[in-house]
């Protein structure tokens, strides 16, 4: 398989190149050159696998041959026995057709562990075999830096540094990063919000020059395709047990990066019977404002109860985009380039294409606790307040309700416990395995918002 750039300014790159990087160097993201599909005598054939096999058979015609059957059996294997519950990605029913997925058993609570287990294994491997050292860097505003390097700690060919705004990060979060230990492990808490962290990044990724020759930098946000592959699956885990490919599955997403719901896009189009899909948002509402009213514009930043859905502009919809121009890549640079500079639109009949395929809805904060409120009522099951969103954007767009309806359930209770308190609810308790989260030493540097601040650290302390 081969990947092109959305922006269709780069050659024709391998998976592994691919996973080595993060943007396409002309600004894109990258996507599969062709989709493949897989056909009705196969899907059901999957029925009853488990959760890694299922993961093997998904992701094969996106890998090829580029990583060998059994070294990749071995890292799916091993980045799934990290969950502490049997089926990995349990679905649980809350009423009648409607279903949550819950996708918090890794070991860092969020649904990021599905994709950054596996990443981390994955550089693993090929950096081994090709005798290479990268740098990983990122920003975070919670749930992806515990998952990266809790993915990562262990490569011996990675050092990982991962930015997250000082003091705005909840406590929990902010231990879950701290308290991993390794001599290749560093967290900085830049002076700023998450919008300067990720600016810092972006400007480090786009002029590598401070790095040693021959090391380069790897992105682990979801920009980076492995990241989406690995999420395709649980779609397909989920409606399998549901009756699909005979019967048709509907989706509710907590969407911030669109790369979670850009997954069940994707593995639409790869042959799964999905009914609706259903963009679920706080009150960073970007994405909802386009799907109902065909207006494409940015605004001001909200902090809201689901921290890890607040985000100004949704990074992966570029790749949706990039289908729904029909892969013209000319006319979606002139698109991204427009936007944040004036209010975009999209013609009736391209608006209509994209309103078939996804709903949405925005949750705010009261919404939000109300549903976690409601939620336990009616079922003794606790949730976070980005599965709230989701699932209260389900009850409001559910179409038909004849066809299941499955809410991804993105991260555990414990990790948000403020806004379940909010609920008028007891905090939960964390799992066992992080019981002692709050007697751990932290580790981490307080650094300026800075780029030369931050490359200079990124410099002097990677191990080139
Ligand atoms: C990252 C995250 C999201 C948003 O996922 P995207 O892929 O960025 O849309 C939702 N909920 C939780 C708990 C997250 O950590």
């Amino acid at each position: 398989m081969k990947y092109i750039s959305t922006r269709g300014g780069c050659s024709p790159q391998s998976f592994e190149q691919v996973l080595l990087t993060g943007l396409a160097p002309d600004g894109g993201l990258y996507v599969p050159a062709e989709l493949p599909r897989f056909s009705e005598q196969e899907i059901p054939s999957w029925q009853g696998l488990s959760y890694p096999d299922l993961v093997l058979k998904v992701i094969a015609p996106f890998i090829g041959d580029e990583v060998p059957a059994d070294a990749l059996r071995k890292i799916v294997e091993e980045s799934y026995a990290e969950f502490d519950h049997p089926d990995v990605a349990p679905l649980t029913k809350l009423a009648e057709n409607d279903y949550m997925l819950e996708l918090y058993h890794g070991p860092t609570l969020a649904f990021k562990d599905f994709a950054l287990q596996v990443l981390g294994r994955l550089l693993d491997y090929v950096l081994i075999k090709n005798d290479q050292r990268v740098v990983i860097l990122g920003a975070t505003s919670g749930d992806t830096g515990s998952a990266a390097l809790e993915g990562c700690r262990h490569s011996e060919q990675v050092d990982i540094f991962i930015l997250h705004p000082h003091q705005r990060v909840s406590e929990v979060q902010r231990r879950q990063m701290t308290t991993v230990v390794g001599d290749n492990v560093f967290n900085l808490a830049v002076e700023g919000n998450f919008d300067d962290c990720q600016s810092i990044v972006k400007t480090a990724f786009a002029d590598q020059s401070f790095l040693p020759d021959q090391t380069q930098l790897v992105a682990v946000n979801s920009i980076n395709w492995a990241r989406i592959l690995m999420q395709i699956v649980y779609y397909f885990s989920a409606a399998l047990k549901l009756g699909a490919p005979e019967k048709a599955v509907s989706f509710s997403v907590p969407t911030g990066n669109f790369g979670d719901i850009y997954a069940g896009y994707l593995a639409k189009r790869l042959g799964l019977p999905i009914k609706q899909l259903v963009v679920a948002t706080n009150s960073n509402d970007i994405l909802h404002r386009f799907i109902n009213g065909n207006e494409y514009s940015t605004t001001d930043l909200h902090h809201t109860f689901s921290p890890s859905m607040d985000i100004l502009v949704s990074s992966n919809f570029e790749r949706y985009l990039f289908d729904l121009f029909d892969r013209d890549a000319e006319k979606l640079s002139d698109f991204m380039s427009k936007l944040g500079k004036e209010s975009l639109h999209i013609s009736d009949e391209k608006w209509r294409q994209m309103r078939e395929c996804f709903a949405s809805a925005s949750v705010d904060d009261a919404l939000t606790c109300e549903t976690i409120a409601s939620v336990f009522a009616d079922t003794g099951k606790l949730i976070d307040p980005h599965t709230a969103v989701g699932i209260r954007a389900a009850r409001d767009c559910n179409a038909d309700a004849s066809v299941p309806m499955v809410t991804l359930s993105t991260a555990h209770p414990a990790k948000f416990s403020d806004a379940i308190m909010k609920a008028g609810l007891d905090a939960p308790e964390l799992p066992p395995h992080l019981a002692d989260l709050f007697e751990k030493e932290e580790h981490y540097s307080i650094v300026p918002n800075d780029l030369t601040a931050v490359t200079d650290f990124v410099k002097e302390r990677s191990h080139n």
